[in-house]
């Protein structure tokens, strides 16, 4: 099966599972995919590193807006860098999750990112996931998609995934951070996560991911019939 040359947009909340279909799909219809997750944390990360946050999580914005002029952040094909150095790893710490979403509130940090996010769409046949990427980023994307899953389904995900990479994660914090960046992320004044009139609401919580591409393979057909 073929798709045209669109953009898919998928919105959610934190561990819904966006990635990964995002990462399927992509596969499947040689698509790009793009995180638009992997900006805000490596905007977070820099701050961290730069101590524009302090140990109480305050954000020094002034100091923060002048990093931004030679932050020199992009997408390769193996991942998310600053200047030369690969940061995928050190932008999914417990530690960058819990500064992301007040980071990510401030406007002039999503105007940062939504210019280079957009710059990617000129490309079309990509597929991006985030907060806003239905609603803001691309309203015109032709496919939108706001995924959903039970609190507990999620929280056990990232627990798994985190543990996966290594890392010693605690439940009860995987779920206070779960819950505080939902409740930011829906809650803050500039594009806060909320679904687009448009989207198709894939609720994961008790399917496969085969079951979930079946989903998009049925949603694709309905929308543009079946293309070889
Ligand atoms: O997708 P991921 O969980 O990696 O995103 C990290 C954070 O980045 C989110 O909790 C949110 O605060 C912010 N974000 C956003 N808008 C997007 C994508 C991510 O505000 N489009």
């Amino acid at each position: 099966m073929n798709i045209p040359d669109i953009i898919i947009a998928i919105d959610g909340y934190s561990s819904t599972g966006k990635s990964t279909l995002a990462k399927l799909i992509a596969e499947e219809y040689s698509f790009l995919y793009l995180d638009s997750g992997a900006m805000y944390r490596g905007v977070t990360l820099n701050a961290l590193e730069n101590g524009i946050i302090d140990s109480e999580g305050k954000i020094d914005e002034d100091r923060l807006k002048e990093s931004l002029k030679t932050l020199d952040l992009d997408f390769r094909v193996d991942g998310t860098y600053i200047g030369d150095r690969r940061v995928e790893h050190d932008i999914r710490t417990l530690e960058v999750s819990s500064h992301v979403s007040p980071v990510s509130a401030i406007p002039f940090v999503r105007a940062f990112v939504d210019e280079r996010l957009h710059a990617f769409g000129l490309r079309k046949r990509v597929v991006m996931d985030g907060r806003d990427i239905g609603t803001t980023v691309f309203p015109e994307a032709e496919i939108k998609i706001f995924m959903v899953a039970r609190p507990e389904v999620r929280a056990q995900r990232r627990f798994d995934e985190m543990e996966a990479k290594g890392q010693n994660p605690v439940m009860e914090d995987v779920m206070k951070n779960l819950m505080e960046r939902d409740y930011i992320d829906s809650h803050r004044e500039v594009s806060p996560l909320s679904r687009a009139a448009d989207a198709y609401v894939l609720d994961n919580s008790d399917m496969t991911l085969h079951e979930e591409t079946v989903w998009f393979q049925g949603l694709t057909q309905g929308k543009f019939g079946i293309l070889e």
